[in-house]
């Protein structure tokens, strides 16, 4: 079945030229200029990706972004007009799993939008692994991650980075690894961006995030996985 989009842009030529695009690459898709509306949508609609501008007229794109985020893990991919990393940092920290700076390729843009769904999708599904005598438990074919048994919520991109981690735990992942991993595709590089990911991530999983044990940092390195695979 083709997957739903959501787009959010309040720019009518440019929403159709998304639309366009995505339709044109077998994408089922569904459009708003409103914040407001997106949000019903994403409840009724249940897309599987949601494209989203950060400056709309009527609700604050973060806003919308943050409560997509509190209601489920749907996928969000940001449109900014804001071009520094701090303000990629930010979108990146709010939830989405990736960003396109405007004016932007259509073409790369669905090119995003494909690699963002692989990686939520159940595509590399291998198994089910333990790790730290049950501590973490990584389910590829569920697509779930549990933490001291219990389910975490976790968006595309921090899933994708502590499956990355538990390939080989304890083997230290670069930053710029992890990207490559992670995204699947050829990145821009901004390797501060792993680092957001990770610090959601510790959020959600490490019983204290100011000194975590299971997604640690390697000074001048990277990032391991801390423990070590059961069995
Ligand atoms: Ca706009």
């Amino acid at each position: 079945m083709a997957a739903t989009v959501l787009v959010v842009e309040d720019e009518r030529k440019l929403r159709d030229l998304v639309r366009s695009y995505l339709e044109r690459a077998g994408f089922t898709v569904l459009t708003t200029d409103s914040g407001a509306e997106a949000l019903t949508l994403a409840g009724s609609a249940s897309p599987d990706l949601v494209i989203l501008d950060l400056g709309l007229p009527d609700v604050a794109g973060e806003t919308v972004a943050r409560e997509l985020r509190a209601a489920g893990p749907t996928p969000i991919l940001m449109l900014t007009a804001r071009s520094t990393e701090e303000d990629r940092i930010r979108g990146l920290e709010l939830g989405a799993d990736d960003y396109v700076t405007k004016p932007f390729s259509p073409r790369e843009l669905v090119l995003r939008v494909h690699a963002v769904l692989r990686r939520s999708g159940p595509g590399a599904a291998q198994g089910v692994a333990s790790y730290g005598d049950g501590e973490l438990v990584i389910d590829e074919p569920q697509r779930l991650a549990t933490v001291r048994g219990a389910a975490v919520g976790l968006t595309p991109t921090e899933w994708g980075v502590l499956v990355a981690l538990a390939t080989v735990p304890g083997r230290v992942y670069s930053r710029f690894e992890l990207i490559n991993r992670v995204r699947g595709y050829e990145f821009e590089g901004y390797e501060r961006t792993v680092d957001s990911h990770v610090k959601n991530l510790r959020r959600k999983i490490e019983e204290d995030p100011g000194s975590p044990r299971i997604v640690q940092t390697v000074l001048g390195g990277g990032y391991r996985l801390g423990l070590p695979r059961d069995g």
